[in-house]
């Protein structure tokens, strides 16, 4: 047995019992999926492309009940028209937000595009706060919700808050299930007509239960994280409060039209296969984070989460220290990735980053990250940011591979 063999035995052998943890929430959302899809009488007709305004497209109704059913929503909008997550998030900010208003982050500084949606951290062409809605944010405290700083920040004209569930690129953790509950039950208590919007990216089916069956009024995401199961080819999702929901669904298409018509381009199959994989496809990636961060910390280096950490998000930061690794690193998923293995990464010039950014991204659909990838800012600590892998097979394959290019850079 080589050394490698012998490393990779022990890792697996330390996360035996976050494994069989991933597998029983695995278990639990694929029935609650199965259990919808029963439920909405799925069949082979719904994946029927349509064309032109596609009134009364089956697919597509179906398909926004279906995700209603899982997250035990009233109503959902879930479209390939949506270009990405940020567009679904932001759909739900103009669809519901006014002049006058205030919107309020109470997770600190949100991900880097919503910040450009928002345009206070820095002005931005058609931002919100050019149509003149308010925004202010309730900073961390010692990385965590700050829940008795809610009251203060609410003011009479806020009119929504905004609450990011994964840590996004931060070294902040991810929240659970349970703050999100505290934080909406804490919103509500001041203030019952305050909206609460989780964006819920890369959070999909990491726990058993999902933010509106513990409060929150709407949630958005990207069909090319967790929820599209590696097959959706592109798009994002609305979920949540029927009121709320039909309000974004014209901004999404235009008043009088909402969510009553725009063509199923693509194989609708994708669409209900890929929900379907998720709950899968998701515990996939889990076990991959997991598994980084057990190999990583028995070889020296810090990482967020924990192997012990209960998980709220599939992102996994290693900290490796210099730029060096850091390049080697992302070069090694690059080079065991199964597109576009023959490149290599380059640190480059982000644009909205203040550093350069370098990111290896070998994915079936462009910019998923659902499927294995990994990126980090040159700056100290000089973290990665690892997630997806649509198998953990995969994942295990590369990051055995890096391991071993990060231990040869060392050595040079
Ligand atoms: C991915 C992500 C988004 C949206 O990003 P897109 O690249 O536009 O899909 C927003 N918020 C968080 C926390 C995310 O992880």
């Amino acid at each position: 047995m080589t050394d490698s063999d012998r490393l990779k035995r022990e890792v697996l052998a330390a996360v035996r019992d976050q494994f069989a943890r991933v597998d029983e929430i695995s278990e639990l959302n694929t029935r609650k999926v199965l259990d919808a899809m029963r439920d909405c009488r799925v069949s082979a007709a719904h994946f029927t492309p349509t064309t032109g305004y596609a009134y009364g497209d089956i697919g597509r109704e179906t398909l926004d009940k279906l995700y209603a059913g899982v997250f035990g929503a009233e109503r959902a909008l879930v479209r390939t028209q949506f270009v990405s997550g940020t567009h679904a998030l932001a759909t739900v900010l103009f669809g519901l937000l006014r002049p006058g208003d205030e919107l309020i982050s109470l997770t600190g500084a949100p991900y880097d595009t919503m910040q450009t949606v928002i345009g206070h951290a820095q002005p931005s062409k058609g931002s919100l706060k050019e149509f003149g809605v308010g925004y202010n944010e309730l900073p961390l405290l010692n990385g965590r919700v700050d829940v008795d700083g809610i009251k203060q920040i609410l003011s009479s004209r806020t009119k929504m808050v905004l609450i990011q569930r994964s840590r996004g690129y931060s070294m902040r953790e991810p929240l659970s299930i349970d703050d999100i509950e505290l934080i909406c039950r804490t919103v509500k208590k001041i203030n019952a007509n305050i909206v609460t919007f989780v964006d819920n990216c890369y959070g999909e089916f990491v726990e058993t239960r999902e933010p509106i069956e513990v409060g929150a009024d709407v949630i958005a995401g990207s069909l090319i994280k967790n929820i599209g199961g590696g097959l959706a080819p592109t798009g994002g999702y609305i979920v949540g409060r029927g009121d709320v929901v039909e309000q974004a669904s014209y901004r999404l298409t235009a008043p009088g039209m909402g969510d009553e018509l725009g063509a199923t381009l693509c194989d609708g199959r994708l669409l209900y296969q890929g929900l379907f994989m998720a709950p899968h496809v998701t515990a996939q990636a889990l076990k991959s984070a997991i598994f980084a961060a057990a190999l990583f910390s028995r070889l020296g280096y810090r990482t967020s989460p924990s192997v012990e950490a209960p998980r709220g998000d599939i992102i996994q930061a290693i900290e490796l220290g210099t730029a060096e690794k850091l390049i080697a690193f992302c070069r090694a998923i690059q080079s065991n990735s199964p597109v576009d293995s023959y490149a290599a990464p380059e640190p480059w010039d982000m644009p909205g980053y203040d550093d350069q950014v370098i990111m290896a991204a070998g994915t079936f659909v462009q910019g998923a990250s659902i499927e294995l990838s990994a990126d980090g800012p040159m700056r100290e600590p000089y973290a990665v940011y690892l997630q997806g892998g649509l198998t953990f097979e995969h994942s295990m394959t590369a990051l055995m591979r890096t391991v071993e290019e990060i231990q040869s850079e060392a050595r040079r």
